[in-house]
């Protein structure tokens, strides 16, 4: 049995009409983390080592920067900050040592040594995220529980078998988990209607953004738009993934 905190969003998602699923649900999850991360984390002394451990992504930062809670965004940067500097501080022997070197005297590779291994350390430092953690983890979960439901519940197989397939970036992640969440007979099975599914999607937009570029030619002027007209970021949400705007107030 799955746990209900997934099977639910994903039932009642698969009930309502929208671009692409997963793209919902992971807006939601990404809305509620920041949230979390600005409120009731603050009291969470686990997930405040870790946080102050990893930090944020720019995006995420800017998502917390959005928010009206200042305070708790300061308190967040301050320690995180304090681990930063600790972490950088490593360096500070190897760095000093360099200036007292004659030149010459040791190999070069000593040098660009410690280059890349700063490198390396800043590198993760603008990876690391506690809400890309949260929100990669949940969106696994979730399309785990489509594909177990997809086989367990006829009700939300019908819902599957009839729905509008997913963003491009959102049918990759699919795919991936595949063979983490299916046999290969299941895998038989699902992977024709995933693909008839996506294949389907892609073809109405085809006409839906065509018919835009139709609409151009004075021709056309009377031509009725049907669902033309905001075919293009549908077509980009499609291909690239739900476009990010600044949240409303
Ligand atoms: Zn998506
Ligand atoms: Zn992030």
């Amino acid at each position: 049995m799955k746990e209900q905190i997934y099977t639910i969003p994903v039932n009642e998602i698969y009930d309502k009409k929208c671009a692409c699923p997963l793209c919902e649900l992971e807006e939601r999850i990404e809305r509620e983390s920041v949230e979390y991360a600005l409120g009731a984390a603050m009291m969470e002394p686990d997930f405040r080592v870790e946080s102050n451990e990893l930090g944020y992504c720019n995006r995420h930062y800017a998502k917390m920067f959005e928010k009206p809670n200042k305070l708790s965004l300061a308190l967040v940067l301050d320690t995180h900050l304090i681990e930063v500097r600790k972490k950088l501080d490593k360096y500070k022997k190897s760095v000093n040592s360099l200036k007292s070197q004659k030149p010459g005297l040791f190999k070069k590779s000593s040098a660009y040594d410690i280059s890349n291994s700063i490198y390396d350390f800043t590198d993760k430092l603008s990876h690391d995220c506690m809400i890309c953690k949260k929100v990669n983890f949940t969106m696994e979960r979730y399309i785990d529980v489509i594909m177990y439901m997809y086989f367990t519940k006829p009700e939300f197989k019908k819902k599957f078998d009839n729905s509008d397939g997913f963003c491009m970036e959102h049918f990759k992640a699919v795919c991936k988990m595949i063979p983490k969440c299916l046999s290969d007979k299941q895998a038989q099975e699902f992977i024709p209607v995933l693909f008839d599914r996506q294949v389907k999607k892609l073809d109405i937009l085809q006409g839906d953004i065509h018919k835009f570029t139709l609409k151009f030619d004075y021709r056309n002027k009377d031509m009725p738009w049907g669902n033309a007209q905001d075919a293009p970021i549908r077509t980009i949400e499609t291909l690239a993934g739900k476009i990010h705007k600044p949240e409303e107030k």
